[in-house]
């Protein structure tokens, strides 16, 4: 899609994140990038030039908002996949699967995301029998919402391949699997599935729907962290989409990456440091409180840490890697410090992906590494830190979870994102989840969590010159809501809808 459009919008109420000039009523963008703002008067200039015009009757316009975690194929086949997302029995999830491959190919792969064991009575995942029986045989593969554990049933696990060394197939006590799978079987799950429903499905479908997605959620630039081969797909059809897309690509083969000609490195998937608290795969410097055997899981030695993140700095890349806990963070710290004081960089804007359980002083430690964090605060609002933290992590560390303000507090550079499919791409619910954080010591204001929506999120990918706030020689990336978030009850924000998207001056979404 060519976002180069030409528009007038007048009588708005424009937050236009600039402090030279923060509010306006009219803008104007001729070829994609904005050519005036200011009152209702700078835009006769430009009657002609840009044919165009937009009422904004009254409503409130900011800049796009910026998602700088997604993952991009796995949202958009996940919006093609059987939903299970708010059941609220096993009965329900069975019969939504039963369904959903009812209505899908025969013999296919049927795939079921964004399933929450904890939040059913029951509190597990379906058995391969009940999957077997849900859908007549066919292979099933069910994701865990975070992307961490997954259910399959025997004909699924016989597609994977797995031989017994590989951690994280689980077993009941007679000896027999389960179908529960964690840790490495479940990142080869992750890949193998998600790419067999992709090839049946076709990659770029996945892409319009996600794309779609974000734009209805006022997304209008969005980092793609996704595997080498959907980054390869991406960047040959990203031009098509509504939506700006910077790719992050989740690989170790550092010298591909660089051929790729893309300037960053890093994600989730294959290169994550660590996993998650649920399966215990989240790297603590202490132990469980609900498992004091276990500190979770580191997925590189130090070794192969350092060397991986030296390489991608001297390549010239940007990184960032998916860390959770404690010691995982403390591990990626050890490496970024150890490439930096070798061969320091100037403004490299290294990432951290989530930080959601750091030590006292590691952020202080980033800070002065200079290191820059990539947080969803929507996590906090699904999986509040009095929710099953205290059981897991203890009530001290539980209140630690989530740290939005006090990162900010340690001056760490702060951006928001989804972490999609396991938050939806809706910037008003980060917004929200910030401000409402379920520990009070960790709220911040309205105002704050938008710059941290928009403005910090175009220089983490050294956009800064061209996205995040309007202003004239910027691009015509911006969003109308139905309220104010700066000025609506801080218990709805999440209720603000968005009214239309616009990128590059082409109105993208509600037309
Ligand atoms: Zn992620």
């Amino acid at each position: 899609m060519p976002h180069s459009s030409s528009l007038i919008l007048y009588n708005a109420h424009i937050h236009t994140l600039d402090p030279d000039r923060p509010h306006a009523s009219a803008l104007v963008v001729v070829d994609g990038r904005i050519v005036a703002i200011g009152d209702h008067t700078v835009i006769h200039a430009y009657q002609d030039k840009a044919p165009n015009v937009l009422d904004a009757q009254g409503a409130t316009v900011i800049p796009g908002f910026i998602d700088t975690h997604v993952h991009f194929t796995i949202t958009g086949l996940g919006l093609l996949a059987v939903d299970v997302f708010g059941a609220d029995s096993m009965a329900e999830v069975l019969e939504r699967i039963a369904t959903g491959a009812a209505e899908r190919p025969v013999d296919g792969l049927v795939v079921a995301s964004k399933f929450q064991p904890e939040l059913l009575p029951e509190a597990r995942f379906p058995t391969p029998l009940e999957l077997d029986a849900a859908a007549a045989g066919r292979p099933v593969y069910v994701m865990e919402a975070g992307g961490h554990w997954s259910a399959v049933n025997q004909a699924a696990l016989a597609l994977l391949d797995l031989h017994d060394s590989i951690p994280g197939q689980q077993f009941d006590e007679s000896g027999q699997f389960n179908g529960i799978l964690s840790d490495e079987a479940n990142t080869v799950a992750f890949t193998k599935l998600w790419q067999r429903y992709s090839d049946a499905i076709g990659v770029e479908r996945a892409f319009d729907e996600a794309a779609a997605e974000a734009v209805r959620g006022g997304v209008t630039t969005l980092h793609a962290l996704d595997d080498m081969q959907d980054i390869r797909a991406l960047l040959s059809y990203g031009d098509r989409l509504p939506v700006r897309v910077v790719p992050y690509t989740q690989s170790k083969d550092v010298a591909a990456v660089k051929a790729l000609g893309v300037g960053q490195i890093g994600g989730c998937g294959q290169v994550m440091v660590n996993g998650d608290f649920g399966p215990h795969t989240a790297a603590l410097l202490e132990p469980y409180d609900d498992d004091p055997s276990t500190t979770g899981k580191l997925y590189y030695s130090d070794a192969e840490l350092d060397a991986y993140v030296l390489e991608s700095h001297l390549a010239g890349l940007q990184v960032g890697l998916h860390c959770v806990g404690s010691a995982a963070v403390e591990q990626l710290l050890n490496a970024y410090e150890a490439a930096l004081t070798r061969h320091p960089r100037p403004d490299h804007r290294h990432r951290i992906e989530h930080f959601e359980l750091p030590a006292p002083g590691q952020a202080e430690r980033a800070k002065r590494l200079g290191l820059i964090l990539a947080m969803q605060p929507s996590f906090n609002h699904f999986w509040p830190h009095h929710s099953e933290y205290p059981e897991v992590v203890g009530e001290e560390r539980a209140l630690r979870v989530d740290p939005v303000k006090s990162v900010l507090d340690a001056g760490l550079h702060v951006a928001y994102g989804s972490d999609s499919p396991v938050t939806p791409m809706n910037s008003l619910l980060w917004m929200h989840s910030a401000v409402n954080h379920s520990n009070p010591a960790e709220r911040i204001s309205a105002e704050r969590a938008l710059r941290l929506c928009t403005e910090t999120g175009s220089w983490f990918s050294f956009e800064e010159q061209d996205k995040g706030t309007l202003a004239v020689g910027k691009l015509g990336d911006f969003v109308l809501l139905d309220s104010d978030p700066l000025a609506t009850p801080s218990q709805k924000i999440k209720d603000i809808g968005v009214l239309k998207t616009v990128v590059g001056g082409l109105v993208v979404y509600g037309s």
